[in-house]
């Protein structure tokens, strides 16, 4: 009988300022249905985002049932602020056999891979590091100390690219949308077809 390949949980991750956002946001418009969890985070919006679309905006008091409750599949701590992903939701895409997208940090990618090691883990590198600091810079979306703080932190993410299945550079958003999208869907590796 051939094999069902079990839905697979994807995590893109990558330093601060690579493009995460905009990599998804193109495979979300090319690819509506692709299902991408929305993370809780104690950071305030910034102009333009959407309470439950772009983030669940949360107190510090909800984040703390979150993590009491065990409603979060990882969390980590991020320049100040808290982030995670809710766990029901993704859990539910999955049994329905469905694929699910993570956007997170590196220390939430690790949590899941230790909860979850099936998990393909997704590298998004900048073509060089002269371009991730004109990328963070140029979104203008933080004042001059906090690009500094997401700087440091990126060049210690950017050195452990190694610990991901795969390294997708974002050159070109649309090709790197379109390399995501193929390895959303692609046969886990080690699935053997016919078995
Ligand atoms: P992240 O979510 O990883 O922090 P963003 O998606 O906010 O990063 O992107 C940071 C900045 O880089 C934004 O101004 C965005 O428009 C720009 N950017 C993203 N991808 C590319 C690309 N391939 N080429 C040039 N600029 C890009
Ligand atoms: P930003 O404040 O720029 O939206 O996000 C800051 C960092 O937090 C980014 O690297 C982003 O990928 C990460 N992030 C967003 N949601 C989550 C989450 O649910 N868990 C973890 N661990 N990181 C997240």
């Amino acid at each position: 009988m051939a094999a069902k390949a079990p839905a697979r949980l994807t995590v893109l991750s990558g330093p601060s300022g690579v493009g995460k956002g905009t990599v998804v946001a193109e495979v979300r418009r090319r690819h509506p249905d692709v299902w991408v969890s929305v993370s809780a985070t104690t950071r305030r919006p910034r102009p333009g985002e959407v309470d439950g679309v772009h983030y669940h905006f949360v107190d510090a008091a909800e984040f703390d049932r979150l993590v009491a409750t065990d409603g979060l599949l990882e969390w980590a701590e991020y320049a100040g602020n808290r982030y995670g992903t809710p766990a029901a939701p993704v859990r539910a895409q999955l049994a329905a056999g469905a694929p699910a997208l993570l956007e997170i940090e590196l220390q939430g990618a690790r949590q899941v891979r230790a909860r979850a090691p099936e998990a393909q883990l997704v590298f998004l590198a900048p073509p060089s590091w002269a371009e991730l600091v004109s990328r963070l810079a140029g979104r203008g979306s933080e004042p001059a100390e906090v690009q500094e703080a997401r700087l440091a932190i990126a060049q210690a993410e950017l050195d452990a690219a190694g610990e991901f299945d795969v390294v997708v550079v974002n050159d070109d958003v649309a090709r790197a949308a379109d390399e995501l999208v193929g390895l959303l869907t692609a046969p886990s590796p080690g699935l053997v077809p016919g078995e």
